[in-house]
C-alpha cells in the first residue's frame, strides 16, 4: 500500500514538471532579457516588466485548450535524418511541399513558429499596439526559450525510449530551481540586430540537437556511479515537501553537464532580447514613450486571464505530454 502511494506521489510529481524549461526558467528568462534592451524599448519593458514575467508560460497554458498550440514548442528533429538534417527545408514554404503541414506539425514546427511570431510582433510595433507588443513580446519569448532546451529538439524528449522518464522536468526545471538564484550568472551585454532571424533560430536549434545527447548519456552514466537510494528525496519545492530528484543528484548532473543548463538559460535570455529588438527596429524604431504609462483595459485583463483561468481546472494537456 505505502509503495502504491509513493508511486502515486512520483507521478504527480513528474506530471508537475511537464512543461517547457519550467514556469520559474520561463519567468526569469524574460525578466533578464530587458536588461539588454536599448533605452528607446526599456522605457515600455521596464515598467511592464511583470507582465512579461508572468505571461512568460501562456503558451504552456494554452496547450490545454488549443489543439494546434502542442507543435509550436519543439522539433523532433531527429525524425528527419541525421545530422545537420540536410533533408528538412529551412523554409516553411519548401518544408510543407516536401512534407506536408500535418506532418510536419506532428513532429513539431518551433523554428518556424518563432518567426511567424516575429512577423506578428513586429506589426504590433507598427501600429503601436500595446497590448499585441506586450503579448507577442511574452510569447515570442516562450517559444525561443524552448528552441534552446536540447530535449525539445529530439523524440526521445522524456527519456522514454531509454528509461530515464522525467528527465525533462529534470534538466529545465529541477536543475536551475535548486540552481539559478544561488549560482547562475544572467549578466549579459546587449541586444544585437538579427540580419537573418532565421537562421539564428535555425542554429540554436542544432545546438539543441546536438546536445540532446549529452544531457540523456550523462543522466545514464550519473545513474549507474550514483547510490540509488540518494537519487532521490523528500524535499522542499515551492514551499511543499514532494519526492523529487535529490539536491546531491542535481548538483552533480548539472556538474557533469558542465553547466550546460546555465548557458543555454544565457542563451535564451540574449537571443529573446536580439528578437525583441529586431522586430521593433524592422518596425522603424518606433516612439515607444508614448506607450510607456499605457495600461491594459479591463477586457483586455478578463481576456488575458481566461487562459489562467482554464488552466487551473485542470483539464488535460491536449497533444503530446512532457
Ligand atoms: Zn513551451
Amino acid at each position: 500500500m505505502k509503495t502504491k502511494l509513493i508511486i502515486f506521489l512520483f507521478l504527480i510529481l513528474l506530471c508537475q514538471y511537464s512543461f517547457s524549461w519550467g514556469f520559474y526558467a520561463h519567468g526569469k528568462i524574460n525578466y533578464y532579457a530587458v536588461f539588454l534592451l536599448p533605452p528607446e524599448m526599456m522605457v515600455l519593458y521596464k515598467p511592464n516588466i511583470s507582465f512579461l514575467e508572468e505571461h512568460a508560460t501562456d503558451p504552456d497554458k494554452r496547450r490545454y485548450a488549443v489543439p494546434d498550440e502542442g507543435p509550436r514548442h519543439f522539433i523532433d528533429i531527429d525524425h528527419y535524418g541525421k545530422f545537420p538534417y540536410p533533408d528538412l527545408p529551412r523554409k516553411w514554404k519548401a518544408a510543407v511541399e516536401k512534407y506536408s503541414e500535418d506532418s510536419l506539425k506532428a513532429h513539431g514546427i518551433v523554428p518556424w513558429h518563432v518567426q511567424a511570431m516575429l512577423n506578428r510582433l513586429t506589426i504590433a510595433f507598427s501600429k503601436k499596439d500595446f497590448t499585441a507588443i506586450m503579448k507577442n513580446s511574452a510569447e515570442i519569448a516562450h517559444y525561443i526559450s524552448d528552441a534552446h532546451v536540447p530535449l525539445h529538439t529530439s523524440s526521445n524528449h522524456n527519456g522514454q525510449l531509454t528509461n530515464q522518464k522525467g528527465i525533462h522536468g529534470f534538466w529545465e526545471s529541477r536543475v536551475p530551481e535548486l540552481l539559478a538564484e544561488k549560482q547562475f550568472d544572467f549578466l549579459i551585454g546587449k541586444a544585437d540586430y538579427l540580419k537573418d532571424p532565421g537562421d539564428f533560430i535555425w542554429k540554436r536549434i542544432l545546438e539543441s540537437a546536438t546536445a540532446a545527447d549529452s544531457v540523456l548519456t550523462i543522466e545514464r552514466e550519473l545513474t549507474q556511479q550514483f547510490p540509488q537510494d540518494k537519487k532521490y528525496a523528500f524535499e522542499d519545492r515551492n514551499g511543499k515537501i514532494v519526492k523529487q530528484y535529490s539536491s546531491a543528484y542535481t548538483i552533480a548532473y548539472n556538474n557533469k553537464l558542465d553547466d550546460m543548463v546555465e548557458r543555454r538559460m544565457r542563451q535564451s535570455i540574449y537571443a529573446v532580447a536580439c528578437f525583441w529588438y529586431t522586430a521593433w527596429v524592422n518596425a522603424g524604431q518606433p516612439d515607444l514613450k508614448e506607450l510607456a504609462h499605457q495600461h491594459f483595459s479591463n477586457d483586455e485583463l478578463i481576456s488575458i486571464d481566461s487562459l489562467n483561468q482554464q488552466w487551473k481546472e485542470g483539464s488535460r494537456m491536449l497533444g503530446r505530454e512532457e
